[in-house]
């Protein structure tokens, strides 16, 4: 029976990443950490549900090293994931040093850690597609040079880097799965997948009249977290350790997720933008209007951020399934099925 360990098990790719592995019969454990308010929303019916492996919580905090040293010495697991820091990159221009330091700082402290741990242990580490912010060409895969544009991605291309380092200095069986947006019904509802498909649901139910949006005309390569999940669990049952891309290999337009999203749920859309008459006309057809807010607009943005996953589909045998605007649809459906008993 294998041991695993998720840090950031209450984030939406953990608790997709905890479901799988105790179906799969692992022992997990999972740190959380230590707030006045629980914030276990995502793997509450983990804590109940019957399940072939066994969950057990650890209070901590990533960023204090002793606990975490601990947690490794006691439990010795043979596979850590390390999901754990603050994802949002608009967020990371407002808090770029706890970004850095939970993101960046604390990786190094854990390969620190497993460099003098007594004995061998996987890892793997969420690096992110903002590791290459504004790339050179697209689309990019695992030879594409580190060009960050916020400090969500300096932080992660510190932390890859470092994964490679110590890979080649030290025989760590490190991974990095260079990861692009992943999204379901336990995204964060700051991020615009999860704004649109609850705004759209809420609309739909008559609890809300509009959603507020920056920037339409961004593209992200957006699959499915259940599959990227997949994905980290393979990449430590490799014979080797090394980095992977996980994409879908599509962009696709903030403009065209929220139209499938909202055509799903049998809404019409206008979007500001498309000239006074049409707007007007449009509304009065019944139709919602989607309107635009420059505080939502980034500093910089990361820009033809696409992916190219051949390596994880040769090596790995994975290749991603749901795709921009499906993902969309399913959000949707799943977000308007929770707001109508
Ligand atoms: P990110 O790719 O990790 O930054 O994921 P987000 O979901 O936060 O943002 C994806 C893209 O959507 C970015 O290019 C944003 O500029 C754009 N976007 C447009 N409107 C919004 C909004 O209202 N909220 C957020 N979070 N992003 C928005």
């Amino acid at each position: 029976m294998k041991t695993a360990l998720i840090l950031g098990i209450t984030g939406q790719d953990g608790s997709y990443l905890a479901e799988q592995l105790l179906a799969e019969g692992y022992v997990v454990h999972g740190l959380v950490r230590r707030a006045s308010m629980f914030n276990r929303s995502r793997i509450e019916h983990l804590r109940t549900a019957p399940a072939s492996g066994k969950l057990t919580l650890h209070y901590g905090d990533l960023t204090d090293v002793t606990s975490l040293r601990r947690i490794l010495e006691k439990e010795k697991p043979q596979e850590i994931y390390h999901l754990a820091g603050q994802s949002h990159v608009g967020l990371s221009f407002e808090i770029p040093e706890v970004t850095c330091q939970e993101n960046g700082t604390a990786t190094l402290s854990l390969l620190e850690i497993l460099r003098d741990l007594g004995y061998p242990v996987k890892l793997y580490h969420a690096a992110s597609s903002e590791i290459f912010g504004a790339p050179a060409a697209a689309p990019q895969n695992e030879g594409t040079a580190f060009n960050p544009v916020n400090p969500y991605g300096c932080a992660k291309a510190f932390a890859a880097q470092l994964c490679r380092v110590y890979r080649n200095a030290y025989g760590l069986f490190a991974c990095n799965g260079i990861a692009y947006n992943h999204e379901s019904p336990r995204r964060g509802e700051n991020f615009v997948t999860r704004k649109i498909t609850l705004g759209a649901a809420r609309i739909k139910a008559g609890k809300q009249t509009e959603v507020l949006l920056g920037n339409l005309d961004s593209r992200r390569d957006w699959g499915w977290a259940p599959e990227y999940v997949t994905a980290m669990r393979l990449m430590l049952q490799a014979k080797a350790p090394g980095d992977y891309v996980l994409a879908t290999g599509r962009a696709c337009s903030v403009r065209e997720f929220a139209a499938a999203a909202f055509a799903e749920l049998g809404l019409e859309l206008a979007f500001e933008g498309q000239g006074p008459a049409e707007l007007a006309r449009r509304k009065d057809t019944g139709a919602v209007v989607l309107r635009i807010n420059p505080k939502f607009y980034r500093p910089v943005e990361s820009t033809t951020l696409v992916g190219d996953a051949a390596l994880a589909k040769s090596k790995l045998s994975w290749s991603a399934k749901t795709i921009g605007p499906d993902v969309a649809r399913q959000m949707a459906r799943a977000d308007f099925a929770a707001l109508t008993p």
